[in-house]
């Protein structure tokens, strides 16, 4: 590309600008167009290989939204995939998207500071926040003419290993997701039932890889969580996720002190701000964009939680290849990461990141690196 269409098309001609001369005004104006942005949101429901069933409920089918973006003949994807746990649904995501409509027509480029303004915009809805965040930014890396992960500086050939998640169902059932999933590498394990030494001892017997373990906030008593836990770091169970309730962190602080393994945090984080409050609690955190709001929280999470001495889980909801892309396009600054979304479901009408014997592998394609239409 050349000096002035690069300064045309990455808005870098704000440095130009500085300097008088025609060129670099005209660019300034043209990657700083507000206006014209067409903004495209639909349900989709994406159906689940297996019952999908945690410590909270069971799920079949999960319903997340697919958004479009399009502005000077470049299109943007993003995902949301809505938590219930935090009051969202696809409806009230959709309500945040046509009140988050008129932002989108300012200067996409000022994306840094759009999203603290579409954060301002109503409390709560971090999926469907999430999802403009990831369409803003698959836009930009489109007009580059980047992925995403080189926008952000990070290196693309640095192992991506994920876990498979398997959710809770009778042992002989999550004995066969095991050996469906052979060639995974590591494995996350759902407990937070009354038969938990079960499914860990059954799952074991299935496979001598590692586990990860989340409970889901589904244990309550801190003796038996820490006796759990105990018993399980003898069972190569490397983490211990959530063991209880997101708000008793003097108990998990407790179990954190007496720990043989480390213990992150999922439902107690969100955001960058609950860092400070939650971290002498846990070893670790497990980020998600759905929770936080998208890539640019993500990385700010990160940040600060290195700088608290955290470990870094990077984590997903049920999602396609756009969430998982999106995320996989931050995996370079995690330790760990649990990106399966788009391989726990049978309708992904979406090809992004490959997932192959359990590792991930980015592509070099702009944006999210996502094809495939809707
Ligand atoms: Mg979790």
């Amino acid at each position: 590309m050349k000096r002035k269409e690069f300064l045309e098309v990455s808005g870098l001609a704000l440095a130009g600008a500085l300097a008088p001369g025609r060129i670099a005004r005209s660019a300034l104006a043209e990657a700083g167009a507000a206006g014209g942005c067409r903004i495209e949101a639909k349900v989709y429901e994406v159906k689940l290989r297996h019952a999908w069933t945690l410590s909270r409920g069971t799920w079949n089918t999960r319903r997340n939204l697919i958004v479009r973006i399009e502005k000077d003949g470049v299109f943007g994807l993003g995902e949301s995939a809505p938590i219930a746990r935090y009051n969202e649904s696809a409806e009230s995501g959709l309500a945040f998207i046509e009140k988050a409509k008129p932002f989108l027509q300012k200067d996409l480029w000022t994306f840094h500071d759009l999203w603290y303004e579409m954060d301002g915009l109503a409390p709560g809805e971090h999926a469907a926040k999430a999802a403009l965040d990831l369409a803003i930014l698959d836009w930009i890396g489109k007009k580059l003419g980047v992925p995403v992960y080189r926008m952000l500086g990070l290196n693309p050939n640095k192992e991506l290993v994920t876990t498979m998640t398997i959710a809770i169902d009778e042992v002989p059932v999550m004995q066969k997701k095991i050996s469906e999933a052979a060639d995974f590498l590591v494995y996350k394990i759902k407990v937070g039932t009354a038969d938990d030494r079960k499914i860990i001892e059954g799952c074991r017997a299935a496979t001598d890889k590692p586990f990860r373990v989340d409970a889901n906030e589904g244990w309550k008593d801190r003796e038996q969580a820490l006796d759990m836990i105990r018993w399980m770091a003898g069972l190569n169970v490397e983490l211990m996720e959530q063991p209880m309730p997101a708000d008793r962190l003097d108990d998990i602080a407790w179990l954190k002190e007496r720990s043989p393994i480390p213990i992150f945090a999922d439902e107690s984080l969100m955001m960058t701000a609950d860092l400070p409050r939650i971290a002498a609690a846990f070893h670790g955190v497990n980020v998600k964009l759905m929770k936080c709001g998208g890539i640019q929280e993500a990385v700010r999470i990160a940040g600060m939680a290195r700088a608290l001495g955290l470990k870094l889980m990077l984590g997903c909801m049920v999602e396609t290849s756009i969430g998982i892309s999106a995320a996989a396009a931050v995996g370079p600054l995690f330790d760990y990461l649990d990106l399966d979304g788009n391989v726990l479901i049978t309708n992904d009408p979406f090809k992004g990141v490959r997932t192959e014997k359990g590792r991930i592998f980015l592509n070099d394609r702009p944006g999210l690196g996502v094809e495939g239409a809707f």
